[in-house]
């Protein structure tokens, strides 16, 4: 006989048998259902016998690609792994705590477009998207440029505000597509990822422009390899305003003086601002929050050397360029082969 409930069981009110099991869980609450007598029965008026759920509080971890290929392929043992036991044991223990802690409510691991980007050139996509199918469990991060604005706006309402340390992200409605915090059922439904059929095009031009973008940098780096860590952070910060307001020659030339000598050529700033115009999207804020037309550039300028826009969580990039740097260095070949 099919069973319509499942374990654990607890003594049915109507039949009195210990077959009054949980048939459904609903983001909220859950249902029970007696395998024996069908308590309750929709046809006999019978209402639904729920049971509250506890309020959940998720922590959001976020998987980079190569840690779920490495797991998908210790995973998988016809694929190539790491070669080294140890390491491979290692990603699949990462893969069942992960499966563990998404199973009772504690973490979610959001997919992000990053995924779909790395997932679509491997050879072994179907592997890669049920698993992060399995860690998602459909929920996805808003699109990075989204949430970048957001930060940007956040961002300048704060710097004007005078509260430069608070967060530019303040609810997770920002970076994920739905509620996390509901109660998962035990059914694992996968959706296969839709993608336009010029998208892999895309990505690869894409990807080389990024790749040709890189070396430039690695070049540029080569020069400056004895600068200290905080010089790094620094002249990337300058780099990235002065790309942010490279598009403005005329305006600036008035107002602006750039330290002479000390700014390298960081052009990966176009890809942080992609199908994005800070300038004028500082201007709208500026202007909603009351500062005067006459007055935008000198506030856009003053902003973009504060405390608040260093708040934007760019600041990834700007560590990752020391470290590649020495990395650069101490193995130049590997590094560019890899870029
Ligand atoms: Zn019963």
């Amino acid at each position: 006989m099919k069973q319509i409930s499942r374990p654990p069981f607890i003594i049915c009110p109507r039949c009195g048998e210990k077959s009054f099991g949980i048939s459904e869980i609903l983001p909220g609450y859950y249902l029970r259902k007696c395998n024996k007598c069908f308590y309750p029965d929709s046809q006999r008026n019978e209402p639904e016998v729920n049971y509250i759920l506890p309020r959940l509080s998720k922590r959001i971890i976020y998987i980079d690609q190569f840690a779920l290929s490495y797991m998908v392929r210790a995973l998988h043992p016809n694929m190539k792994a790491t070669g080294n036991n140890d390491a491979d044991n290692f990603w699949l223990r990462l893969y069942q705590k992960l499966d563990r802690l998404v199973k009772m409510q504690i973490i979610i691991c959001p997919q992000s477009s990053f995924h779909l980007q790395e997932s679509v050139v491997s050879n072994f996509f179907e592997p890669l998207e049920k698993m992060y199918h399995l860690l998602s469990r459909g929920s996805k991060f808003v699109d990075q440029h989204r949430i970048r604005k957001v930060q940007v706006e956040n961002s300048v309402r704060n710097w004007i505000r005078g509260l430069s340390k608070k967060p530019t992200i303040n609810s997770l409605e920002t970076v994920v597509d739905r509620n996390i915090n509901i109660w998962l059922p035990r059914e694992v439904k996968l959706y296969l990822s839709q993608y336009p059929q010029t998208y892999e095009e895309e990505l690869r031009k894409s990807r080389e422009r990024i790749h040709q973008q890189w070396l430039k940098e690695f070049y540029i780096w080569k020069k400056y390899s004895d600068a200290k860590f905080e010089q790094w952070v620094e002249d990337f910060y300058l780099s990235l305003v002065k790309e942010i307001l490279h598009a403005y020659p005329d305006c600036l030339r008035h107002i602006i003086k750039f330290p002479a000598q000390q700014i390298h050529e960081i052009r990966l700033c176009q890809f942080l601002f992609e199908s994005m115009d800070p300038i004028q999207l500082i201007h709208s804020i500026l202007q909603e929050e009351g500062i005067a037309h006459n007055d935008l550039w000198m506030n856009s300028w003053q902003y973009l050397q504060s405390e608040s826009f260093r708040q934007i969580h760019i600041k990834l990039y700007a560590l990752f360029m020391p470290i590649l740097l020495e990395r650069l260095v101490l193995d130049r070949r590997s590094l560019l082969i890899g870029a």
